[in-house]
């Protein structure tokens, strides 16, 4: 057995160019998403009735801050949650359900149909094999080809990662950290899917190598027309990456629309405050402003808005009443009381005398 023979690449190149002819972007819709976990205490809302689609070929960022239910959504897309975990609602992959998929479909979707990209690179790949055996395992396991065409395919996407694919012959502890993060991305990517999902690809790494790795995950979007997720707490990232965005917060989707439009002029006041802790863009304003105190508990949420105690603009209708997403223009949503009001809470919000006094009003000030 050869890892890599002369005239292998002629048979390969006409396989990846196969596979690229064959894949088309995946359309995922999901349905009023429930994903709570069993405590001692009570039910964890982790996911609490989300709904979003994402259409083929678009690029969506899911974005909040750490605990807000991110992983477990994407966990909950993948069927990838504790067994004990509930769950219900819809996901559709193509207008097929993968909460109802049988195992053998589930197998061949994942991979295939989509592919996840997580945060914790070292636990993906086994020590004891060599990456590229890995990839290639991966592949024979999907598609009926030899061992010599996947490595060549593995080869590809180590080049289109950015890895020389001499490094296939290494192990995992033989690569820097940002490298098996690019191995990681060339594993989910190696069976073509259409639709890839990035948990948080690149928190682990230094800002330089981020940089390189949210490129290539750029450019791979582009270059395999597949429909893309990228889920972080970095709402910059998701400013220069995502056509559109959902921001969540403590279990629930509270704004979602088109990037520029969430971004630029931001309904819910959480997006606010998002917007002013990061530093891309900020707009305008001096310092980064962090908001103050913490998201409620998810086991005993309060009765009425989520956001309400960490809310400048909160009131006893919040606190009374949950508020539910409503349009607030073409394609874009929030889930506030006062949207008829955003002109007026934008401009508050840019303050940081706003959100002191929240601090106060919480007692962290
Ligand atoms: S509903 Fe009230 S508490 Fe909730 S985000 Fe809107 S203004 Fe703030």
């Amino acid at each position: 057995m050869t890892e890599q023979t002369a005239g292998s690449t002629t048979r390969t190149s006409r396989l990846s160019e196969q596979l690229r002819q064959q894949t088309r972007p995946v359309e995922l819709t999901v349905d009023h998403l429930r994903v709570y976990y069993a405590t001692r205490s009570g039910y964890v809302r982790a996911v609490d009735d989300v709904s979003f689609e994402v259409r083929p070929g678009a690029y969506l960022g899911i974005v909040g801050e750490s605990g807000c239910g991110k992983t477990t959504l994407v966990k909950g897309i993948f069927r990838l949650l504790p067994e004990d975990a509930f769950v219900d609602g819809d996901v559709r992959l193509d207008g097929r359900n993968v909460l109802a998929m049988k195992s053998n479909e589930l197998r061949q979707a994942r991979w295939t149909r989509m592919s996840l990209i997580t945060q914790s690179a070292m636990n993906s790949l086994d020590p004891v094999y060599r990456v590229g055996d890995q990839i290639v395992e991966a592949i024979r396991a999907h598609w009926d080809v030899s061992y010599d065409d996947a490595w060549q395919r593995a080869a590809e996407m180590f080049d289109l990662v950015g890895l020389a694919p001499d490094r296939l012959r290494n192990y995992p502890h033989q690569f820097s950290g940002g490298m098996r993060q690019r191995a990681i991305i060339a594993l989910a990517l190696v069976l073509q899917p259409g639709l890839i999902i990035a948990d948080e690809p690149t928190t682990a790494l230094d800002v330089i190598t981020q940089d390189q790795i949210l490129a290539r995950i750029r450019r791979i979007h582009e270059a395999a027309s597949a429909s893309m997720i990228l889920v972080t707490h970095d709402i910059s990232v998701i400013a220069e990456t995502c056509n559109d965005t959902a921001v969540m917060y403590a279990g629930k989707i509270v704004e979602y629309g088109p990037t520029i439009g969430v971004l630029q002029e931001p309904c819910h006041p959480y997006t606010m405050g998002l917007k002013n802790a990061f530093p891309n863009i900020k707009g305008g304003i001096d310092k980064l402003i962090a908001i103050p105190g913490s998201p409620p508990s998810l086991i005993d949420p309060p009765q009425g808005c989520l956001f309400a105690e960490r809310c400048p603009f909160a009131s006893d209708r919040c606190r009374d009443l949950k508020p539910s997403l409503r349009h607030v223009g073409t394609d874009h949503s929030a889930a506030c009381h006062y949207t008829d009001q955003v002109a007026s809470l934008r401009e508050r919000a840019k303050k940081k005398s706003t959100w002191d006094e929240v601090a106060v009003r919480i007692g962290l000030a």
